[in-house]
């Protein structure tokens, strides 16, 4: 199937609808093809239900080559199914089933430069950002994982690994094919690096996420380390955006940021906004990929994550907290990469390199 291949004929996937159709003589035929690339189906086999005249056209204007191909898989006692998929080099796409659907997460980079103290993605550093056809291949691959293991169908699309706002002209194509599906629910989650990226992220259509993870400026600065800007300066730039309502993120780390003085601070930063504002707590993963630093970082204990919601929810915020899934080695965001770079070349720096002096310090102060 041509999706990601790189003769002369363009990937499939790298084609907008429009001109999928101008290309293969009508939209009739671009839509049995994109509905065969929904279900994961290969619209190039003869069963895809393309008459024969439309499958030769296909096969004229685009490559032929796969979209990526399966490195390797987990899946945990929850059923999270994580898969490691080579693209133009390698990625993963996460899916978790919940109920009657599964949820997907799709990766907008490989590694991410925000450097994140407490996330795998994070030691990794931008090893390069992807092409929208390379996000649309998740996707590709995810569907096709659904059908082949009897999984929920996918209904839910998280973009989480990675920072789309650095990626946004890419990763807002996938968003807007990704809304055509109709069932679906797109999500994009951001660290929100600055009010211009925040406005820049606006006319996605998506539902955005700000994970904020501390409202304290100086907190905020040592779990996101590349935080230049006060939150309150971030805040006003959602305010600008936010009447379709924002869901802010907080990952609860033991000791770190799950007390009443950390829910005290996220009230009072969120509580100017517009529209209506829902938290959601989600618990660290604790993620072994962290080697020494790791040990800085536990989840929040039960106990703490419920005072923390009833803080929240007292002072009249919508309240929810993620239940944690794929919680096994490996399982966690970007360890299954981490992984498996280490078997074939090092992982760009040293992660405990990137937890800061004064993170540590912070951390002996709070044991003290
Ligand atoms: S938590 Fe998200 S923004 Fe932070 S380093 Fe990881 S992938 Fe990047």
């Amino acid at each position: 199937m041509g999706l990601l291949g790189q003769s002369s004929r363009p990937p499939l996937l790298a084609v907008p609808p429009t001109a999928a159709a101008d290309l293969l003589g009508g939209s009739g035929r671009a839509k049995i093809v994109w509905s065969q690339l929904r279900d994961g189906r290969d619209p190039f086999e003869e069963s895809s239900g393309l008459g024969h005249k439309a499958r030769h056209a296909l096969e004229l204007a685009f490559s032929a080559q796969p979209p990526h191909s399966l490195l390797t898989s987990t899946v945990s006692a929850c059923g999270t199914r994580k898969l490691l998929l080579r693209l133009r080099r390698g990625d993963e796409a996460v899916i978790i089933p919940q109920g009657a659907f599964s949820t997907l997460c799709v990766s907008s980079q490989v590694g991410c430069r925000q450097g994140c103290t407490f996330c795998a993605t994070g030691t990794m550093g931008l090893l390069r950002s992807l092409a929208a056809d390379e996000i649309l291949a998740q996707l590709h691959a995810a569907a096709a994982a659904v059908r082949q293991h009897g999984m929920p169908p996918l209904r839910n699309v998280f973009m989480g690994m990675g920072e789309p706002a650095d990626n946004v002209e890419e990763a807002l194509s996938p968003g807007e094919r990704q809304r055509r599906r109709g069932r679906s629910y797109v999500c994009v989650s951001t660290v929100g690096p600055s009010p211009g990226h925040i406005r820049a992220l606006e006319p996605l259509p998506a539902r955005l996420a700000w994970s904020v993870h501390a409202a304290d400026d100086r907190l905020r600065r040592l779990l996101v380390p590349t935080t230049r800007h006060r939150m309150s300066e971030l805040r006003d730039a959602w305010g600008e955006t936010a009447d379709r309502g924002l869901m802010a993120e907080v990952t609860l780390i033991d000791g770190v940021n799950d007390g009443a003085d950390a829910a005290a601070s996220l009230h009072g930063l969120l509580a100017p906004l517009p529209g209506k504002t829902r938290v959601n707590l989600i618990p660290y993963n604790a993620n072994a990929g962290l080697g020494a630093a790791g040990r800085l970082f536990r989840p929040a204990q039960p106990e703490a994550v419920r005072a923390f919601q009833r803080r929240l929810l007292d002072r009249g915020l919508i309240c929810t907290v993620r239940t944690p899934r794929g919680n096994e080695e490996s399982s966690a965001c970007g360890m299954l990469r981490v992984e498996h770079a280490k078997g074939s070349r090092a992982s760009r720096g040293d992660l405990a390199s990137s937890v800061s002096d004064e993170f540590k310090e912070a951390d002996t102060a709070r044991m003290q």
